[in-house]
């Protein structure tokens, strides 16, 4: 299978100034991570707030600079784009957005608003555009009829298929769907990530899903990082990550999730405190405050990953 996209050894560090000791701190947002997203597949990006998942979208995305590391669209490093393969790197990796009412030009009409990324990329000559726009608005599941109405016109649902639309209008290779169904009601929750699935099945688009709820990782992803202060700290396909977890945090966050089954019993293993400041990450294991199976070693040693079976691996002492 064709590789689509590959992070390696990916950093980023922000730094921020400790007025009371006049010293230079850094924020470790990403630190060392690596992936690779092949095509047509998914990867999940779970973890709690501040684990580095949205950084990491934003560095694919080309947002942020990276401190160190690199990124490769099909092979080729993202540090020897020119401005041409820049506009190609725009148009071929793609964002949908938690929140699609902020990504959408409330004074445009949806026409409008999918004319754009059309025009920017030359994708079909304007004559094509109704056509097009017609096109896109029956591929997410709207009519015709809504290409004059405006964003507010649109309940949550529908605005994140226009914003799918949107990002599927220049005919991407890769989509960073960023929170892309938390805001919505849970009714509506499963048919947007229905949508996605669809599109991906017909489009062979690659994702990379970032979320914090298990569930929808789960229903979604083909593989899975579990992401924990800015590193990886378990890696796998779906099946092998959700049921048989490896590192002690993944299985605090699996059990944590809801369970649809009301007969099936859920052993909740309740994490001890909050996620810590990246700022001021523990020595050794930096789980190691909260993890309930924590050894003398997990104090000052780091875990690497290594490997549970085939692909799946984990940054654990106990492993
Ligand atoms: Fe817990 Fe130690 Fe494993 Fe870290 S290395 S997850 S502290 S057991």
């Amino acid at each position: 299978m064709n590789e689509i996209i590959k992070v390696l050894n990916l950093k980023k560090y922000f730094e921020i100034h400790d007025v009371k000791n006049s010293e230079k701190k850094y924020v470790k947002a990403v630190d060392g991570i690596s992936f690779s997203i092949n095509e047509g597949e998914t990867l999940g990006l779970v973890g709690e707030s501040g684990s580095g998942k949205t950084t990491t979208g934003k560095l694919i995305l080309n947002l942020i600079k990276p401190t160190s590391g690199d990124i490769f669209l099909e092979g080729k490093s993202l540090k020897s784009f020119n401005k041409k393969n820049m506009k190609k790197f725009r148009k071929d990796i793609q964002v949908v957005f938690q929140n699609p009412y902020a990504a959408l030009d409330p004074k445009m009409t949806i026409r409008d608003i999918l004319i754009e990324p059309l025009s920017i990329h030359k994708i079909v000559s304007k004559y094509e555009y109704n056509n097009e726009v017609r096109r896109l608005l029956s591929i997410v599941g709207l009519s015709e009829k809504d290409m004059n109405k405006f964003p507010h016109e649109f309940s949550g649902g529908q605005r994140q298929r226009i914003g799918i639309a949107k990002a599927i209008a220049v005919r991407p290779k890769f989509i960073i769907c960023d929170e892309p169904v938390s805001a919505l009601d849970v009714s509506v929750q499963s048919q947007i990530l229905n949508l996605l699935c669809d599109l991906q099945r017909d489009l062979k688009i690659s994702y990379l899903f970032i979320a914090h709820g298990l569930n929808v990782i789960r229903h979604v992803s083909d593989k899975v990082a579990v992401m924990y202060l800015g590193k990886i700290v378990e890696y796998g396909d779906t099946k092998s990550v959700f049921d048989d977890c490896a590192h002690p945090y993944t299985k605090a966050l699996v059990s944590s999730a809801p369970i649809p089954d009301p007969k099936r019993k859920n052993n909740n293993i309740v994490l001890k405190g909050e996620i810590p400041s990246p700022i001021n990450i523990p020595e050794g294991c930096p789980f190691h405050p909260r993890c309930k199976d924590a050894i003398e070693i997990c104090k000052n040693k780091k875990p690497f990953l290594r490997k549970v079976t085939g692909d799946h691996m984990a940054a654990c002492h106990l492993i």
